[in-house]
C-alpha cells in the first residue's frame, strides 16, 4: 500500500452556523519513497489536512491510513505510540531542546521509543544533513539552517515510515532553505525516506516530486516534476 492513504476525508471545526467545513472530501495517497508538497492558499486546509494525516487530529468523516494501519479510530494512547514510533515531524520552529547537543537532540526521539540508533545509519543521517563537525553544539550556538539541519535528522535518524514537514523552511532566509530542502530531497533519493511537506512557497514545493493543490478543503489539481515556474 502507499505510505499514506486519505480516503474522502473532511473536517469540520465548531458546529451549528459557525462551522468551519476546513476538508471537503480528500483522497489522496502518497507513494513510498516519494516527496509530495501540499501547497494552497492560506485558510485552504494544509495544516488540518497535514494533521489528519499525520493523526495529530481527528477527521470529522472518512478515513486516513498508515500502510496498512487504519488511524481513523484509533484511541489517543495508540496514535501517541504511532506517531513516536513511525512518523517523523519536522516543524517551522525547530522545537530543539536548547539544552541538549545537536547530537543529543539528533538521538532523543529513538531514546525515547527505547531503541537504539545503528551507529553506520546515524553516520549516514550526520553526513546527509552535514553536521559532523557540529554535533557537539547547542542550538543557540547554531544558526537557523543548522538548527533546522538537526530537526531534519532528528527525524531522519529513526526511519519513520513517513516525515510530515510544516513549513520546514518559513524562518530561514533563502539559502538556508535551499540547503534543508536540498538535504530533504537527498533523504528521499538517496534513503528512500518518505516526506509530505506543507509549504506556500513555490521554490520549496519545486524540490518535490509532485505538488498537490488544495483549495477551500479540496484537492483542486496535481503537478508531476514540478519546477517554481509551473508551480505558481
Ligand atoms: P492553511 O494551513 O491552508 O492555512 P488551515 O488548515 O490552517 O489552512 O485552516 C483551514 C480552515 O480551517 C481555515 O478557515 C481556518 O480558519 C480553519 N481552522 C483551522 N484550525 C481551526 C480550529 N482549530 N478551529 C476552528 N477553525 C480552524
Ligand atoms: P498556519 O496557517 O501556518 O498553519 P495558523 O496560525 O493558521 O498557522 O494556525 C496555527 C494553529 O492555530 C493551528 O494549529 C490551527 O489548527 C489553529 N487555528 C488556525 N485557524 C484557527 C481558527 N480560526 N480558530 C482556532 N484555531 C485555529
Amino acid at each position: 500500500p502507499p505510505a499514506v492513504t486519505a480516503v474522502e476525508v473532511s473536517k469540520v471545526y465548531g458546529g451549528g452556523d459557525a462551522a468551519v467545513h476546513a476538508l471537503r472530501g480528500v483522497s489522496v495517497a502518497f507513494a513510498r519513497g516519494a516527496f509530495t508538497a501540499i501547497m494552497g492558499p492560506s485558510g485552504s486546509g494544509k495544516s488540518t489536512l497535514m494533521h489528519c494525516l499525520a493523526g495529530l487530529d481527528t477527521v470529522s468523516g472518512g478515513r486516513v491510513m498508515l500502510g496498512d494501519t487504519q488511524l481513523t479510530g484509533l484511541k489517543d494512547r495508540q496514535l501517541t505510540m504511532l506517531r513516536r514510533d513511525r512518523i517523523g515531524f519536522i516543524f517551522q520552529a525547530f522545537n530543539l531542546l536548547p539544552t541538549l547537543t545537536a547530537e543529543q537532540n539528533i538521538r532523543l526521539p529513538l531514546e525515547l521509543a527505547g531503541r537504539k540508533a545503528d551507529q553506520a545509519w546515524f553516520d549516514r543521517v550526520v553526513d546527509v544533513v552535514g553536521l559532523r563537525d557540529r554535533l557537539g553544539h547547542r542550538p543557540n550556538q547554531l544558526s537557523g539552517g543548522q538548527q533546522q539541519r538537526v530537526a531534519c535528522a532528528r527525524a531522519l535518524v529513526a526511519r519513520p515510515e513517513v516525515i510530515f514537514a510544516d513549513e520546514p523552511t518559513g524562518n530561514l532566509d533563502s539559502r538556508a532553505g535551499a540547503e534543508v530542502l536540498g538535504f530533504l530531497r537527498a533523504s528521499v533519493r538517496e534513503m528512500g525516506q518518505t516526506i509530505v511537506m506543507v509549504t506556500h512557497d513555490p521554490v520549496a514545493a519545486s524540490y518535490a516530486d509532485r505538488v498537490v493543490f488544495l483549495r477551500d478543503g479540496q484537492i483542486v489539481s496535481e503537478l508531476l516534476q514540478p519546477t517554481p515556474d509551473t508551480v505558481l
